[in-house]
């Protein structure tokens, strides 16, 4: 079977391709399909987006599409960034930036708890739609520290390991992050319903 992943980025390519692959699905990229949709990200949640950007590649390409969304929720800030974690502060901010605006607005709060979700959506010409979701606790810490993962992952403190995201390996990551986890979801989800009809 062959199907699209709806993104551009090419993290998200290579974990799809490894994790999909071992289910002998082609993953082919958007470009590899011919289709050249922008999606806007007009939902409200994670996983509206993620169905939003599926439904849209399937429809053009009639091949079964995959797509994520993913941010940081930091409950202090009752939500915030959510689904504009990658928009947080307006286009002129890099990952730097955001950062710093994060712990910005988070001086002085002691309640600092934060996750990050991952929402998975599989859109299918004949109608199915595969869903998962995970998350990945944590809280905002106080100053920037490693350079590994990417994001807001310099700030995204792990209580139970005294170190922060970036300080983790990739492969450590994976195993705990929203990302690894909500991708071997769709995964069981993918060998349950996933298959030829
Ligand atoms: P997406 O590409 O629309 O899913 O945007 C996700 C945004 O959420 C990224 O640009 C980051 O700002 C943030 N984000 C999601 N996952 C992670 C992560 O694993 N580490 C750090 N930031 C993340």
């Amino acid at each position: 079977m062959r199907a699209v992943l709806a993104t551009h980025n090419p993290g998200k390519i290579r974990e799809m391709r490894e994790i999909l692959g071992e289910l002998g699905v082609e993953v082919l990229t958007q470009e590899e399909a011919g289709a050249d949709v922008e999606v806007e990200e007009t939902g409200t949640t994670f996983a509206e987006n993620a169905w939003l950007k599926a439904r849209a590649v399937m429809e053009q390409t009639g091949l079964p599409a995959i797509a994520d969304d993913s941010g940081l929720v930091v409950d202090a800030l009752g939500g915030a960034p959510g689904v504009y974690s990658a928009r947080f502060g307006g286009p002129e901010l890099d990952d730097d930036g955001r950062t710093a605006l994060l712990l910005e607005r988070m001086e002085g709060r002691e309640d600092r708890a934060c996750r990050y979700v991952c929402a998975i959506c599989c859109c299918f010409p004949d109608g199915r739609v595969l869903r998962s979701e995970a998350t990945c606790e944590g809280e905002v810490g106080h100053v920037p520290m490693g350079d590994g993962g990417f994001g807001y992952d310099p700030v995204f403190w792990l209580p139970d390991r005294g170190c922060t995201m970036a300080q983790i390996t990739a492969e450590e990551k994976n195993g705990i992050s929203h990302r690894g986890k909500a991708l071997r979801a769709f995964r069981r989800e993918w060998e349950l319903n996933g298959a030829d009809r």
